[in-house]
């Protein structure tokens, strides 16, 4: 009985600083080339290495606009951290297999799990299809031989089931405390919770990083809870 971990990475130069917070937005709409200057993915592996240094793994979900430079695979396969791809252009089936392939071809192996970005309330970009629409991406996350699929509602009473084939958490424990009923659901009540089922707990690196609340009730998850990462497809793919 576990806390999943589950990272979407959503802002390559997060959202502190003007300069980093467009490119953060220019990013995601038009392909740049990366600004590591502008300290690319920086948030991320800081949450990386908390995360190694009290021995958890979590489930990390890219976008085209995050896919991991090489330090940050190294920090992923060091930590035993999982790929996910974090869904985006969720128009057609054609569409989330162009995005898993591509994310596959990226990190050179199998991806067993994904997320969705956005929750079906705004259009976040040029590339993003708005709706968020579970019972579509399930038969086509089947299909693609994958194994996982990591909701957004907000209810994190909803249990994990098994449907279309795929191990299915609709819901999840949203670090953020935008995204959550604080006064229901404290931090206290995930500890409770995570110590006798498994639990998702979704996180956004830059929003953790910038706020010392989020991320003393990050560290108060991790440093108490036992963290587990589904088991993932064979390595490597195929050459
Ligand atoms: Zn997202």
């Amino acid at each position: 009985m576990a806390l999943i971990v589950r990272i979407d990475v959503d802002r390559p130069y997060g959202k502190k600083g003007i300069v980093r917070h467009v490119a953060s937005r220019l990013s995601s709409d038009y392909r740049l080339p990366r600004m590591n200057w502008l300290r690319y993915l920086d948030e991320l592996k800081t949450i990386l290495r908390i995360l190694s240094a009290n021995g958890k793994s979590a489930h990390v979900f890219f976008r085209k606009c995050t896919y991991p430079t090489a330090d940050v695979c190294e920090l992923m396969e060091a930590g035993g951290h999982q790929f996910g791809l974090h869904l985006e252009n969720s128009r057609s089936a054609e569409t989330f297999r162009e995005e898993l392939r591509c994310l596959e071809k990226e990190v050179g192996r199998r991806v067993a799990a994904f997320s969705k970005h956005g929750s079906g309330r705004l259009r976040l970009g040029r590339n993003h299809f708005a709706p968020y629409e579970p019972e579509r991406y399930l038969p086509w996350g089947r299909e693609a031989g994958m194994k996982y699929f990591l909701g957004n509602l907000e209810d994190p009473e909803l249990r994990p089931a098994q449907e279309s084939g795929l191990l299915y958490f609709p819901s999840a424990f949203w670090l953020e405390p935008h995204w959550r009923d604080t006064k229901k659901y404290p931090i206290e009540w995930l500890l409770r919770e995570a110590a006798e089922r498994d639990i998702v707990m979704l996180l956004h690196a830059d929003n953790v990083t910038a706020s010392p609340e989020i991320m003393r009730d990050f560290l108060v998850a991790i440093e108490r809870l036992e963290a587990a990462v589904l088991p993932g497809l064979s390595a490597n793919l195929p050459r």
